[in-house]
């Protein structure tokens, strides 16, 4: 393999804790392609650039496309996610985003009055969602700025063969584009062949704040759907996010017919007055913050082979949701993709000059999965209707705030909800333990 821009070279002084480096550490400066300019792949892409590499990022939209067009997802990420940003030195905005502070936790009663459950878990670290079209337009400055080359194209197979002769290691970090096809599904890690949900967000402002302190407001309506709710950043200052995730053909799969902004604004309003009043009271006076702060679709949740092969042979290596395409139900797609830019990272800078070879692709995403196949395992059950220990739990919680708190941590540290959310014996150990 050519290695045109591969030159030796001393490192910068990298702020990522565990692997930095001094001056006078001797190291081979090494040239990396990574297709898709997301939330993984610039964090990787800076984080590799404050290392002392060659990096490229390819992005098939301008910040100024990215900036003014639909949002893209509703983006809130807990506390460990928000730490590996800092690292890089992405955290731009802890000052002026507003804070999410807890989960609040509610299903409507059975006859429609009122609430089934109702509990609040205080988050140990805030979360925090900063629209993509702030961040994302953020970042590709800011990587232009630390030295980062950023091409505007959208990449192609083609396009992989040409990096993979001058890179010493190609990324794909596309997220649900098409390219991402070229990594097999795993068919063993994706039961699900079709979408669970019908996804819909709706960005807005004027919404009454919770009482006390902010919240992910998550309620779940037994045979429709879930509907959750928080503070955000916006391109125009704060908002709150709504997101719809309608079980297919129920009440709450709605979508196909809106025509129009205020329709979707309007059928957001409508499924509230419907099945969550106390919601809708919170709406009485909200307006989108823009016509483009509005979403509708759905996806298959996908695990993929992470070793990419192109037809001469070269391989790339995939990262984020490229390979592991979570439903939002549990909010944690931006997470994982932190989390994998972090360990991808670390792998990276502590393979030397090595090759980058299919076992080192497949040991990468190895390490990431370790962690990983929680978040899939965990998303993955709160798509199915919930088996009567989980019911056990999410009830006990009201009585019990230790769980109510454990449970709200979990959106950050997802391990830490196995097995107990997982095995019904662990789930009857566990809560015998907090009666007691
Ligand atoms: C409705 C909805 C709600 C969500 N809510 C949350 C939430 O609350 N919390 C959370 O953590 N996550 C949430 N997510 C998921 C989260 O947004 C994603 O998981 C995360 O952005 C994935 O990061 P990524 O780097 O893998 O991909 P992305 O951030 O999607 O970046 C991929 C980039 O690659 C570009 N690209 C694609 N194909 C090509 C190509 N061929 N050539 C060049 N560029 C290309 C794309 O334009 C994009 O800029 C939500 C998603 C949806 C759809």
């Amino acid at each position: 393999m050519n290695h045109p821009f591969r030159r030796d070279g001393r490192a910068r002084t990298a702020r990522v804790g565990l692997f930095q480096r001094t001056r006078d550490t001797p190291m081979t400066k090494r040239s990396f392609t990574i297709v898709g300019g997301g939330q993984s792949g610039l964090q990787l892409g800076c984080g590799l650039l404050d290392a002392g590499h060659d990096v490229r990022i390819v992005q098939n939209r301008t910040a100024e496309e990215i900036h003014g067009g639909r949002v893209l997802s509703s983006q809130c990420m807990f506390g460990e996610a928000l730490v590996n940003e800092a690292a890089v030195g992405l955290d731009f905005w802890t000052d002026t985003c507003p804070t999410v502070d807890s989960i609040n936790f509610c299903v409507p009663a059975p006859d429609g009055a009122g609430k089934a459950i109702d509990w609040n878990g205080k988050l140990d670290r805030p979360a925090r969602s900063v629209d993509q079209r702030v961040k994302i337009p953020a970042w590709m400055a800011e990587f232009e700025r630390r030295g980062g080359r950023l091409d505007i194209a959208e990449a192609g197979i083609p396009d992989l063969e040409a990096y993979a002769r001058d890179s010493d290691l190609v990324i794909v970090a596309a997220g649900k584009g098409d390219i991402a096809r070229l990594f097999p599904r795993d068919a063993g890690k994706s039961p699900f062949d079709r979408p669970q949900r019908a996804l819909a967000l709706t960005y807005v402002t004027g919404m009454t704040p919770r009482p006390e302190h902010s919240a992910v407001c998550f309620n779940l309506i037994p045979g429709v759907g879930e509907y959750f709710v928080f503070p955000a950043l916006t391109t125009s200052g704060p908002c709150e996010i709504m997101v719809f995730e309608g079980l297919p053909g129920g009440p709450m799969d709605c979508w196909r017919d809106v025509r129009s902004p205020a329709e979707h604004l309007a059928t957001s309003k409508r499924i509230l007055e419907t099945f969550l009043p106390w919601e809708a009271e919170r709406c009485r006076a909200i307006e989108l913050t823009d016509d483009n702060g509005i979403l509708a679709g759905a996806f298959a949740p996908t695990v993929r082979e992470p070793v990419g092969r192109l037809p001469s042979g070269a391989v790339v290596l995939g990262l984020a949701d490229a390979v592991c395409l979570n439903d939002p139900i549990t909010g944690q797609g931006s997470n994982n993709a932190s989390k994998a830019a972090k360990i991808y990272l670390d792998a990276i800078l502590a393979h030397g000059d090595r090759p980058f070879d299919a076992a080192f692709m497949q040991a990468t995403f190895d390490a990431y999965w370790a962690y990983a196949q929680f978040v899939v395992g965990w998303t993955n059950a709160l798509l199915q209707p919930p088996p009567p220990h989980v019911l056990r739990i999410m009830g006990s919680a009201q009585a019990h705030p230790a769980l109510a708190r454990r449970i709200a941590n979990g959106f950050d540290e997802p391990r830490d909800l196995f097995p107990w959310f997982a095995v019904p014996e662990e789930a009857d150990r566990y809560l015998g333990q907090l009666a007691a």
